[in-house]
């Protein structure tokens, strides 16, 4: 097939995957250029960090559990003090999206070289992006500094990850790839990724509901987790993220569940104009993918509403408002009626149709 014309860039970065690759964090310590590690973890995962720091003795000099959701500045304030204090040369950030913002927010402010033991799906690891909340307020930016130089996958950390959370985080990774096949700088590499990816996600999540501890399950998903977090970390995100970006921070959503909940629909919503785009991974549910996607979502126990989260009808209005007053590139017109019949939808938790109809609320 005719390839167009494309960029690709490939960002410096060091991926070991495979079951028991823990045990080189000493050797990805050097390989970053690090000898004394602060780790950094959330207040769930301190005694996995503490029995990290036992394993590696010399080179850790300390940890910090105190990572929470959204990365809030008065936390990495502190963390900066203890990698100060404890004389560290580098960071290792053993967790999910939580842990590793924070680790990024360190190394974004004094460069220090990060390592990553990467725990959810959730794809933070490989990307250049870092959202910070400070009085409430989320900012997000991208920078080249900000993408840790090194990433160690090894199932054998994930059984303990919930079921629910697994299959949530498994979901937020598809979106980044769903959205990678439509992005504006979307190119064949991060395409293949994409696909790729979708499938690892879809074959391994039944598999982990049927039994958290199938190590086959467990390794496809995170392989899964790496590509689409690379495609998140390669290309620029539409509608799917900036309404999970507005909803999350207008009403305080949960991360994940946000993202798993939306994307059968904001993929309904763009289906016949990025058809095109999508068909390699529409294949892959049959050809209806924002119906497919809801299908696997309902058969792994998924969250499908919003109204299920809190979420009052009447909110909706104020939401759709939101999403449409800063214009971005998106394959189809995002337009307040057709981002409010998306989320009237979203928020009854409907099987999307294949193609989202524009209506204005009833
Ligand atoms: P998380 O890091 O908040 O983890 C959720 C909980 O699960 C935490 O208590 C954590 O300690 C625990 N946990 C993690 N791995 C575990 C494991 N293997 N076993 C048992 N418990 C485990 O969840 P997340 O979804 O990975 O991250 C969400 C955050 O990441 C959000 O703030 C989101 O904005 C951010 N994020 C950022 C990017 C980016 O590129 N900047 C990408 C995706 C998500």
């Amino acid at each position: 097939m005719m390839k167009g014309a494309f960029l690709y860039q490939s960002p410096p970065l060091r991926v070991r995957f495979g079951a028991g690759t823990l045990h080189h964090v000493s050797d990805e310590i050097d390989a970053i250029g690090g000898s004394r590690a602060l780790i950094l973890a959330t207040p769930f995962q301190k005694d996995d960090a503490d029995g990290l720091a036992a394993r590696i003795g010399a080179r850790a000099v300390g940890v910090f559990a105190e990572a929470r959701m959204h990365t809030p500045v008065e936390v990495t304030t502190r963390a900066l003090q203890a990698y100060a204090d404890s004389g560290a040369d580098c960071i290792v950030s053993y967790g999910g999206g939580s842990t590793i913002g924070l680790g990024k927010a360190i190394a974004w402010r004094n460069d220090a070289p990060h390592l990553v033991v990467a725990t959810t799906y959730a794809g933070s690891e490989v990307t250049d992006i870092l959202g910070e909340t400070e009085a409430r307020v989320k900012t997000t930016r991208r920078d080249p500094r900000i993408r840790p130089e090194a990433v160690i996958y090894d199932p054998e950390l994930t059984p303990g990850l919930p079921v629910a959370m697994s299959v949530a985080s498994g979901l937020n990774a598809m979106a980044h790839a769903i959205e990678g096949l439509y992005a504006t700088d979307a190119n064949p590499v991060t395409s293949m990724m994409a696909v790729e990816g979708i499938a690892a996600l879809q074959n391994a999540l039944p598999g982990i509901c049927r039994d958290p501890a199938d190590m086959s399950a467990r390794s496809e998903a995170l392989y899964g987790s790496w590509l689409c977090g690379t495609v998140l970390g390669a290309v620029a995100m539409a509608l799917h993220h900036k309404l999970c970006h507005t909803l999350g921070g207008a009403l305080d959503l949960p991360h994940a569940e946000t993202h798993a909940i939306l994307l059968p629909h904001t993929t309904a919503f763009n289906a016949a104009a990025a058809a095109d785009a999508l068909q390699p991974a529409a294949r892959l549910f049959g050809g209806n993918l924002g119906g497919g996607l809801y299908d696997l979502a309902r058969s792994l126990g998924a969250p499908i509403a919003l109204r299920d989260f809190g979420v009052i009808r009447d909110d909706l209005g104020r939401i759709a408002d939101m999403a449409v007053k800063n214009p971005y590139a998106n394959p189809r017109e995002v337009t307040r009626d057709g981002i409010l019949a998306l989320l009237e939808a979203a928020w009854a938790g409907a099987r999307p149709s294949p193609i989202s109809p524009e209506r204005t609320r009833p």
